[in-house]
């Protein structure tokens, strides 16, 4: 008799605690931000429209180039300008004359999510570094690279063997790409970059590190990465001492008439 006793119990139990589930009377009543689950009061998120295609910019996005307008960039170098070295629009592209030196944004940017596009040249010249080397500088100093790193096929050696975090995709000098998603030779590719300001204290050291995550090709190839610094060359990154909120995104010349198309950002809170 007990026994019975103890299983109706049980099973009176068990039921009790389906149906409290299915009502949502066991979830925690509030959220963190205040609200409770499912609570129809919760402001709604703005609402936006997409871009006809994944790649085309939604209402909100700020258009950098739209393949006809370089007036949102400016060359740094009055030097190269002088000497009508420039960054010029090639078939809808944006490409730099060697020697042009940097192109950046009128508009200073700190996080924020890029969409940006580029291929490199077509007559596949130089090595290594030297091969269609171009790079997307967040705020000025953090690079994400840009270079020929085509590879035939699995297994095989790349095309253009560089060092891994210097090759396309990589976080400069710091960390490689995930995976090599490259398309091959002259062919267009993209980055879709989410990317956190870093933030400095009052005496400019680092309170929090700059993040990236970057997807090429719809490959994900940074995976919110904590960014060590400025990009360096043969040194350690390290952070400058501080630095403003929001700062021009940088495109480089390396020497090398790498091509940028369809460049759009989204500005996000910190
Ligand atoms: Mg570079």
């Amino acid at each position: 008799m007990k026994r019975l006793v103890s299983i109706i119990i049980l099973v009176l139990v068990v039921c009790t605690i389906v149906i409290s589930a299915e009502k949502g009377e066991n979830e925690n009543p509030l959220k963190h931000d205040g609200f409770k689950v499912h609570d129809m009061d919760q402001p709604k998120p703005t609402i936006i429209r997409a871009g006809a295609t994944d790649d085309a910019p939604p209402s909100d996005a700020i258009v950098l180039f739209d393949g006809k307008d370089m007036s949102k960039w400016n060359q740094q170098s009055e030097k190269a300008k002088k000497a009508k070295k420039t960054w010029r629009i090639v078939n809808g592209a944006m490409q730099p004359t060697k020697g042009a030196g940097t192109l950046q944004t009128n508009q200073p940017f700190g996080s924020m999510q890029l969409h940006i596009e580029w291929r490199t040249p077509e007559r596949v010249v130089g090595t290594g570094q030297g091969r269609g080397n171009s790079g997307v500088f967040m705020m000025g100093h953090y690079e994400l690279q840009v270079l020929d790193c085509w590879q035939k096929k699995a297994g095989d050696d790349y095309d253009n063997p560089t060092y891994a975090d210097g090759q396309a995709g990589s976080v400069y000098g710091q960390k490689p790409p995930l995976v090599n998603a490259c398309r091959s030779h002259h062919e267009w590719q993209s980055y879709d970059v989410i990317f956190h300001r870093p933030i400095f204290n009052k005496d400019g050291s680092v309170k929090k590190k700059a993040t990236i995550t970057v997807i090429q090709n719809g490959v994900l190839i940074q995976d919110h990465w904590e960014i060590l610094g400025n990009t360096n060359h043969k040194r350690r990154a390290a952070y400058s001492k501080g630095h403003a909120d929001k700062l021009p995104i940088t495109l480089q010349d390396h020497g090398n008439p790498t091509e940028f198309r369809n460049i759009w950002v989204r500005e996000l809170k910190d």
